[in-house]
């Protein structure tokens, strides 16, 4: 006899238990054997690591890193590496587990993985960062490989620190192995595309969904919280796209302005104080605030467990597009379900960043490279083709977006584990 827990026993859960809550839910509908719902529940492999730093004053700091498989059934393990002091096993492991439906959504040939440090990348000098990025490279090296498991970018790290891990693996085997890390320098064997694939995929992938509603984006009103990566690129794309992006926010504070806000100028002023600019026409507001403004499309792009049971009911915007991994939990579906906001699912909507990877991965692979226009073209075709698929399976069957991009998910890694059959 199999249970699945009420969401409302997640409201304040960690992300693993969210994870585990989503996929129970889906596991559920597509009544999943017992055994194969257990396999599916854990992560496949956990390694944590503990390593000496030496810093700038000649002291040594020891760090705390993660990196965990969870499910390897339809190929390597796949998923970003985060530099974070919230980094811990639970929120590497649920990463891990929505990095492998995310996959699967997307058709590629990857399992989910994910990895982390726990640190604040700012805090440390550019020489500290180098140290603790190749001695953490080096403590995973077993873990890690262009056939075995290839790390990306993720918050808090970025192009620079892939280019290192790349040559610290690359020194290991004794050749230059660019395939075993993807979101690298385009000089190093990245992908032009790579950097800006999360934010394109988010707009492909809202536009397709107006689109179906007969609606156009511009005009629409957007809020995006995160201005990183993902957060800036993706404002950018709705403004260029004539949407009016009324707000935006860093982990410090948020910007709001009705008539709408000036992206490219934000973005430069973001370049030089490596956060969003002190003064900027509008008014500060807080990102809970900005979580709550009345806007026709909410994008939050920054960290998990964002909008829960604490603060759904107060949300005012029509649709919620997931920038970032997990920013709504559990409970909080239950409650914008009920409201009949729409909420386009991270595992969807943010698939670009490893669409764009695996176009990497196989460039790196083939040592022949694309041009940007042939990987943008790629990109949009595979992530609407995904969206379109998890849209028609909930016109099918029925529940929300989420709801159905989970049992599609499911069913596709549970296709592979079958056909493989269970070792020895
Ligand atoms: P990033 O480090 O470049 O940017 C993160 C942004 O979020 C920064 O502006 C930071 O100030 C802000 N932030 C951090 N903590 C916050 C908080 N508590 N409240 C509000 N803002 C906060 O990271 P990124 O690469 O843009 O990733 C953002 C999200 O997107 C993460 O959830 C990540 O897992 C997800 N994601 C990233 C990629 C990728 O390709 N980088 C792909 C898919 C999903």
């Amino acid at each position: 006899m199999t249970t699945v827990t009420h969401p409302d026993a997640h409201a304040e859960a960690g992300p693993f238990e969210c994870a585990v809550c989503q996929f129970d839910q889906a596991a559920q509908r597509l009544n999943l054997d017992e055994g194969l719902r257990e396999v599916l529940a854990n992560p496949r492999r956990e390694l944590s690591v503990s390593f000496p730093v030496k810093m700038d004053d000649g002291s040594l700091r020891v760090f705390r890193g993660f990196r965990v498989h969870h499910n390897e059934a339809r190929g390597p393990g796949k998923g970003g590496l985060r530099y974070s002091t919230a980094v811990d096993l639970n929120e590497v492991r649920a990463l891990a587990m929505w990095m492998t439906w995310k996959c699967a959504v997307a058709r590629l040939p990857f399992g989910g993985a994910k990895g982390g440090v726990n640190v604040d990348p700012h805090s440390l000098s550019v020489g500290e960062l180098e140290r603790l990025t190749r001695r953490y490279g080096s403590e995973i090296g077993p873990f890690i490989g262009p056939e075995r498991d290839i790390p990306a970018p993720d918050v808090g790290t970025n192009e620079k620190i892939m280019a290192w891990l790349m040559d610290t693996y690359s020194m290991s085997q004794g050749y230059s192995v660019p395939a075993s890390f993807t979101g690298k320098p385009v000089s190093v064997g990245g992908s032009v595309g790579r950097a800006e694939a999360t934010g394109r995929g988010i707009f492909f992938v809202t536009q397709e969904a107006y689109r179906q509603a007969g609606r156009s984006l511009e005009g629409s009103t957007v809020a995006v919280q995160g201005f990183g990566n993902v957060g800036s690129v993706t404002a950018w794309l709705f403004a260029k796209a004539g949407a009016n992006v009324v707000a935006v926010s860093d982990a410090n504070r948020a910007v709001y302005c009705r008539s709408g806000l000036n992206i490219e100028e934000i973005i430069a002023g973001t370049r030089e104080a490596s956060r969003l600019p002190a003064s900027h026409p509008g008014d500060i507001i807080t990102n809970d605030e900005l979580l709550t403004l009345p806007v026709d499309i909410l994008i939050p792009a920054a960290i998990e467990g964002q909008i829960t049971g604490r603060n759904a009911s107060a949300v005012q915007a029509k649709m919620i597009v997931e920038g970032a991994n997990g920013p709504v939990n559990c409970s909080a579906d239950f409650i914008l379900k009920a409201k009949g906001i729409t909420v386009i699912p991270d595992i969807v909507a943010n698939s670009g960043g490893v669409i764009v990877s695996y176009f990497e991965w196989v460039q790196d692979l083939q040592s022949l490279f694309w041009r940007e226009e042939h990987i943008n073209r790629r990109l949009e075709r595979m992530i609407v083709d995904a969206f379109r698929e998890v849209e028609s399976e909930r016109a099918r069957e029925g529940g929300t977006l989420r709801e159905a991009a989970y049992r599609l998910a499911v069913s596709r890694v549970v296709e592979a584990i079958e056909a493989r059959g269970v070792f020895p």
